[in-house]
């Protein structure tokens, strides 16, 4: 039965997609049942698209930073405790809602394996990461796509990425991935990632901070553009001045 299905899937791929890997200029044979060839079938469950590149952590730090200058300069401004304190509370619940669901799967309640991985990612990360450490994580991905979208293929690659990062600071550690005869984690640097599990970390973590991370962004760009005019009336004023 599962052949059956596999074969019309195949087939209607076939009808859609010919033989080749869909990447272009790629002339590789394209994997069974598979949009593209091993080589960028494996570049999707990595990077979440092919053609995306890797968001390394120094590539965010200038957004990093914007983020960090916005917060201290705000630090007293009560909105930001008050954020804060909400946001604090939303992490609380997601908590709640990460033991109900791991609870629920041990008894035996269905769910799909890569869902119980992003919960089991998502676990580890409420026990080693500060929430403002996520925070500022969640935020530095929203700005850094504020500020330079054409870095995302897709939405899918985008939260491909930001989940990749979120693993790193989770410091979890993939069972699947322990060494059965010394029992030691398999380094492994850039793990790959289902759909499902990135799904499950982002659209939680969503609930959270949702588009806070493009409120801090456009904010920072007001106080860039006020600086570079109140630089353009400096300019101009020296001009003048003979
Ligand atoms: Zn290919």
């Amino acid at each position: 039965m599962a052949q059956q299905v596999m074969s019309q899937r195949e087939s209607k791929m076939s009808q859609v997609y010919g033989r080749g890997c869909q990447i272009a200029g790629c002339s590789q044979l394209r994997k069974s049942g598979k949009k593209y060839c091993n080589k960028h079938e494996h570049g999707f469950h990595l990077k979440g698209d092919p053609l995306q590149v890797s968001i390394k952590i120094s590539s965010l730090q200038r957004s990093t930073q914007e983020i960090q200058e916005l917060f201290e300069s705000n630090k007293s401004n009560p909105s930001l405790g008050d954020l804060k304190l909400a946001l604090g509370e939303r992490w609380v619940h997601l908590g709640k809602a990460v033991d109900k669901y791991l609870q629920q799967y041990e008894s035996g309640i269905a769910g799909s394996k890569g869902q119980r991985k992003g919960y089991q990612v998502l676990l580890s990360l409420l026990k080693n990461a500060p929430m403002d450490e996520v925070l500022l994580l969640w935020s530095s991905f929203q700005r850094f796509e504020d500020d330079m979208p054409s870095m995302f293929v897709n939405q899918r690659s985008y939260k491909h990425q930001l989940v990749k990062h979120i693993r790193r600071i989770s410091h979890f550690i993939d069972p699947a991935l322990i060494n059965k005869r010394t029992g030691k984690p398999i380094v492994k640097y850039v793990p790959e990632m289902s759909v499902p599990e990135v799904n499950t970390v982002y659209e939680l973590l969503n609930q959270v901070f949702g588009v806070t991370g493009y409120q801090f962004s456009k904010a920072i760009s007001k106080r860039v553009d006020a600086k570079e005019e109140l630089d353009k009336r400096v300019r101009a004023a020296l001009v003048g001045i003979t």
